[in-house]
């Protein structure tokens, strides 16, 4: 099980707000846990929290998990007190209109709506249509550009206004899972290995910003580290409610373990080290073909300098990029020992080159 704290440390972070080029609040939160874990602890230029863990002799080894969201941010105030926003990274517009949403400025949290007209006023063809993004507003209860400025700036950033509640079972519903349980996972392995006496490679644990908005942290942040191996831990999509459909993804269920992929991202050794490690330790764990590149870190990560050796390591997702975002805290526990026990086994007579 997910112990309470660590439950606690997972709440915490989702309910943070950190919209890509606004991630420090979330990262400070990964630092005091690290604090005393790690051998050193950095933030480098972009705002990558990287916590390095001192090997004997093992190659580099880089976890990575993003801890930015998506959200909004604010361009434009009308005369009447109006917000406009645009999207920060892959936001259904289906999705904002009538809800709650917090403006996150340098006083603090301003609470707001998203307005949508009410049904008896929309014509009936324009009832299915979406309203674009740059139609909605924000209204925070001004009545006034003057007032409205007093208080939000231009580029504030925005989030939905929900946090974490807990479903049936070990399932939990929350914003902003994608990918802040990446970085949660990554977390929980350093200070596991810590606590296990560290493992044999030199083991950079890093929370990596703006992956929400081209992968632009961990591009910087792999190419500063240099690793030979890397895993990220991203979030994939669940393929078990009724409307997705399972040709083209796979069979990917809640609460069956973490999702392997397999393709050309990814590095065949480290693929393999993955599954024998699972089988070895009865982990269950899940397994999709990926035939291009993955859209995640592991993209960059395998690219950076000379070529890194990547795997990708998914947590199963149900509605990905909404407010209800689900998942199953079982599949983190299992990633969280898959992790652990798969990297005790690097070690400096460990080859990826494929063969
Ligand atoms: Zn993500």
């Amino acid at each position: 099980m997910v112990s309470f704290e660590n439950f606690e440390f997972l709440k915490q972070l989702v309910e943070t707000p950190s919209p890509s080029g606004f991630e420090q609040p979330v990262q400070r939160l990964i630092r005091q846990q690290l604090a005393h874990v790690a051998d050193h602890l950095e933030t480098d230029i972009m705002g990558n929290l990287i916590a390095f863990l001192k090997g004997d002799g093992g190659p580099k080894v880089m976890l990575a998990g993003h801890c930015d969201e998506i959200g909004f941010m604010i361009q434009f105030v009308d005369e009447n007190g109006f917000i406009y926003f645009g999207a920060i990274g892959g936001v259904d517009p289906h999705l904002s209109p009538g809800q709650r949403v917090t403006i996150h400025t340098d006083q603090g949290e301003i609470a707001g709506v998203i307005g949508k007209k009410a049904i008896h006023l929309i014509d009936s063809k324009d009832r299915d249509t979406v309203i674009k993004l740059k139609k909605q507003y924000i209204d925070i209860g001004c009545t006034s550009r003057e007032e409205v400025e007093k208080i939000v700036s231009i580029g504030d950033p925005v989030t939905f206004a929900v946090g974490l509640q807990a479903l049936q079972g070990q399932r939990v519903t929350a914003r902003a899972f994608d990918d802040k349980m990446g970085a949660f996972i990554v977390t929980e392995v350093m200070k596991q290995i810590r606590r296990g006496g560290g493992i044999s490679a030199d083991l950079y644990g890093v929370s990596t910003v703006q992956e929400e908005v081209g992968l632009r942290g961990g591009t910087t942040s792999c190419y500063g580290v240099n690793p030979d191996v890397g895993i990220v831990v991203e979030v994939t999509h669940a393929t078990d409610c009724p409307d997705v459909e399972q040709n083209g993804i796979g069979r990917v269920a809640l609460g069956k373990g973490p999702v392997i992929a397999r393709g050309a991202n990814i590095n065949p050794p480290l693929f393999s080290l993955l599954v024998d490690t699972a089988k070895a330790e009865n982990i269950p764990v899940q397994i999709i073909g990926v035939p291009r590149a993955t859209g995640t870190d592991a993209n960059v990560m395998q690219l950076s300098r000379g070529g890194v050796a990547t795997a990708l390591l998914g947590i199963p997702l149900r509605y990905m990029h909404t407010p209800v975002e689900t998942l199953d805290l079982f599949d983190l526990e299992m990633a969280i020992k898959l992790l652990c026990a798969a990297l005790v086994k690097i070690d400096g007579h460990s080859s990826f080159i494929p063969v």
